[in-house]
């Protein structure tokens, strides 16, 4: 898909960001529902590439990106999740029903008891789906576009200077001006070397590679994903493969490409046998290095997606590590540009998301440490392997993978608070992730007071105030819930008005 944007009229815009992957469409639909002016800056001329596309295109999407889509009215325009609901009839075979993995170990479905889950409600969306890069990536410029969003592809960003106010990019031969850049430009991101964050992390243990090939006799490969004394192959579909080596990540491309012979060598070492490819279609190159951003602000410019965080692709946690950061910065941002958040909401940003960044590393290299081909690694990954046929143990890893638990320590209050607001549902049918969909701040009332419906009038359409009994049986009277859709304050008894005027002075109002 090429981009349909005329050339951009102004070369000032509120925001600036760089990479239209999905973590900056995504931030773009965010600002641009907030009135910002956006314009994307993309490297690639085309949006449409063999890798982005099914099998090697698709993405698992946890349960806060699942959620997030559907607060914006994007998850129904994706027809891939629709088509893949049920992963486990393409890639995995076996009685039971898998449902993920930790380090290639499978949990199941009927292992998991979600009764552990209490504040997920009968009209929660799905706790995860399968969903290809290339449909996501078309979906968000679609709706970045209708929101008046500008794009440029075939501008790779090269420099950047800042001011006091403003950021200055420089794409080829133009320079463009924003009051913010954020850099979603990706792994290797230039903003980020530009901007000089500090990427700290640790060095890679293996070289991972994904590839189509023409296995002359496949019936030298295991089926399923196999740890052998060289690595791990899987052969997920025929002629589609995963490897692993443990070279140090001395093998990774980069943008090199590979031949033949290089990924007939691989895969000979890691299964053991002399399988013979007689053709390459595709094949790509990744590694474990692990590092993040230690700040995710350097004055103007701000970082989200990979451009700030990196790690293996093992359980498949970066992208819905970036949606987050996107949820999350938009509104935050927005409110900063329009004059209107109070004091360090900006700041807040990298408070909520540099934890559970950390967290995914960690989750990362602890699936690595128990790959390696050691004795030491392999009695680990047994006894890994035993706690998670345990209900517990699956519940747990299923609860992980899926960013169930995941939320914001906001401190003491209702247990809701930093938690995603449960997809309450209504006498009309209508739920509370719909009544997101316009990115505004939510005042629940259940019952209907006139006292809280003139305190929510008092903020200009700031806060939409909405009531009705909903049809859970969730004990709560009343939620303020941020435009994220993450409760910022609950009550299951009699308002205290004080309360909730100090979690609206937190997240959403600036005090004169
Ligand atoms: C094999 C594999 C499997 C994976 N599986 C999963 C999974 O199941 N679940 C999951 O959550 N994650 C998974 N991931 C990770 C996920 O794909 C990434 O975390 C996600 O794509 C990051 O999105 P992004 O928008 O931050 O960066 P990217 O997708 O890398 O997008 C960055 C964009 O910036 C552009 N760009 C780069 N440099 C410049 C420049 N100088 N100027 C302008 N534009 C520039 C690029 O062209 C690109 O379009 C997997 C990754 C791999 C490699």
């Amino acid at each position: 898909m090429k981009d349909t944007t005329p050339p951009p009229t102004t070369t000032h815009y509120d925001v600036i960001i760089a990479g239209a992957g999905p973590v900056g469409l995504f931030l773009a639909c965010e600002l641009a529902l907030a009135h910002c002016s956006v314009l994307i800056l993309e490297k690639q001329q085309e949006l449409s590439s063999p890798i982005k596309r099914f099998p090697f295109g698709i993405r698992g999407l946890s349960t806060p990106s699942v959620e997030a889509l559907y607060r914006r009215n994007l998850l129904d325009e994706l027809e891939v999740p629709k088509r893949l609901k049920d992963p486990h009839k393409i890639f995995v075979k076996g009685p039971k029903r898998q449902v993920g993995h930790f380090a290639g170990i499978p949990f199941y479905e009927s292992d998991i008891d979600t009764t552990q889950w209490g504040h997920r409600v009968a009209g929660s969306t799905d706790t995860h789906l399968m969903a290809e890069m290339e449909e996501l990536e078309t979906v968000f410029t679609r709706r970045a576009l209708s929101l008046g969003v500008t794009m440029v592809r075939g501008a790779a960003i090269s420099g950047l200077s800042q001011s006091a106010d403003a950021v200055t990019v420089q794409a080829g031969s133009s320079s463009y001006t924003g009051r913010w850049l954020v850099g979603c430009d990706g792994s290797r991101s230039v903003v980020r070397k530009a901007a000089r964050f500090e990427f700290a992390g640790t060095e890679p243990a293996f070289t991972g590679y994904s590839a189509k090939v023409t296995i002359a006799d496949p019936e030298q490969l295991l089926p399923g994903r196999n740890l052998t004394p060289g690595g791990m192959y899987l052969q997920s579909q025929p002629g589609y493969l995963n490897m692993l080596e443990f070279d140090g990540g001395a093998a990774h491309q980069g943008d090199q490409p590979l031949t033949l012979e290089q990924v007939q060598a691989v895969l000979r070492r890691v299964s053991g046998t002399d399988v013979t490819l007689t053709e390459l279609h595709m094949a790509t190159t990744w590694t474990d290095r692990a590092r993040q951003a230690t700040h995710y602000r350097n004055g103007r410019i701000l970082l989200a997606g990979d451009a700030a965080h990196i790690h293996s692709p093992l359980g498949g946690q970066g992208l819905n590590l970036g949606l987050g950061d996107a949820m999350n910065l938009g509104w935050k941002l927005a409110a900063t540009l329009q004059g209107r958040a109070p004091e360090g909401l900006l700041d807040s940003y990298e408070a909520e998301r540099y934890p559970l960044g950390a967290q995914v590393l960690d989750w990362s290299r602890a699936q690595v440490a128990i790959m390696r081909p050691t004795p030491e690694a392999r009695a680990l990954n047994a006894i890994i392997r035993d706690l998670m046929q345990t209900r517990d143990g699956a519940t747990y890893m299923a609860g992980r993978v899926w960013g169930i638990h995941t939320h914001y320590d906001l401190g003491a209050g209702h247990p809701l608070v930093g938690r995603s607001v449960p997809n309450f549902s209504f006498a009309d049918s209508t739920t509370i992730g719909e009544r997101l969909r316009p990115g505004k701040a939510l005042l629940l009332d259940v019952a209907g007071s006139d006292s809280l419906a003139t305190w929510a009038a008092g903020y200009g359409g700031q806060i939409d105030y909405i009531t009705g009994g909903i049809q859970d049986a969730v004990a709560i009277s009343a939620v303020l819930i941020r435009p994220d859709g993450i409760v910022a304050w609950a009550t299951d008894g009699a308002v205290d008005l004080n309360e909730l005027q100090q979690a609206a002075d937190r997240w959403l109002v600036k005090r004169a």
